[in-house]
């Protein structure tokens, strides 16, 4: 199986599709200062968890890092309600994207590039062709145009690893006082450590990277509606 990232259009490209959207999670857990680390805030969003159940208004409001206490007390009231294999971290986000959209968007988009958005005709299609682990949850968006189809997020559950040979010398290590993992900077030559890719997903995402993978069987599959503002970049397993 080969083997892509999804990647945005670079910044004088010009695309096909007029699409924007203005949204966030709705749930999501601050950024912490830590007294070894110092503050940090990940990037970790799984959209499909859902928090309804956690009565703790600060998942709801966005404001700045907070104590390592208050950070602890937040992880440990939402770790019940998050599947064993999902980090819960300092800047993780959960639930739909809330928000507005205009325009009009194609069968995939990657701006942000760190977010995926289907079509709902492609979320359509890719489960009618049975590919497995494609986790899109609706976005709850507001727009003008009562025929604008809904649009998913598409998670990427961080399942794989970058080859250590390929991340380079610059690394901090992980912090055991507030659960930051080891981080590096993204390789710009980058391919996974083939232990660690899940067997038969078309889907995952990859630990410390913000990367989609999809098979390529999902790309065959989301061509077939027409073109995406978006780019596959071949990433080699080794
Ligand atoms: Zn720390």
């Amino acid at each position: 199986m080969r083997y892509f990232s999804v990647e945005s259009l670079k910044d004088d490209e010009v695309g096909h599709w007029s699409g924007e959207y203005r949204a966030r999670h709705r749930w999501h857990i601050s950024g912490v200062e830590c007294p070894r680390y110092g503050v940090w805030a990940g990037m970790d969003a799984f959209p499909s968890v859902d928090l309804s159940k956690v009565a703790e208004p600060a998942l709801a409001e966005w404001k700045g890092p907070t104590s390592l206490a208050e950070y602890q007390r937040l992880t440990a009231l939402v770790r019940p309600h998050v599947p064993p294999e999902l980090p819960v971290r300092a800047g993780g986000t959960f639930g739909p994207m809330v928000g507005t959209a205009q325009g009009k968007f194609g069968p995939v988009t990657c701006h942000p590039s760190w977010e995926v958005v289907l079509r709902e005709d492609a979320v359509e299609l890719l489960n009618a062709e049975g590919l497995n682990g494609v986790i899109a949850v609706r976005m709850e968006l507001r727009s003008r145009r009562s025929t604008m189809p809904a649009l998913y997020e598409l998670e990427a559950r961080p399942l794989a690893r970058l080859h250590p040979d390929c991340i380079g010398e610059w690394k901090t290590p992980a912090c055991d006082l507030c659960g930051k993992p080891e981080s590096f900077s993204l390789p710009p030559k980058r391919w996974l450590l083939r232990s660690t890719v899940p067997e038969g997903l078309d889907v995952f995402g990859v630990e410390g990277a913000n990367l989609h993978v999809v098979s390529e069987r999902f790309v065959e599959t989301v061509q077939r509606l027409g073109p995406s503002d978006v780019h596959y970049q071949e990433i080699d397993a080794r």
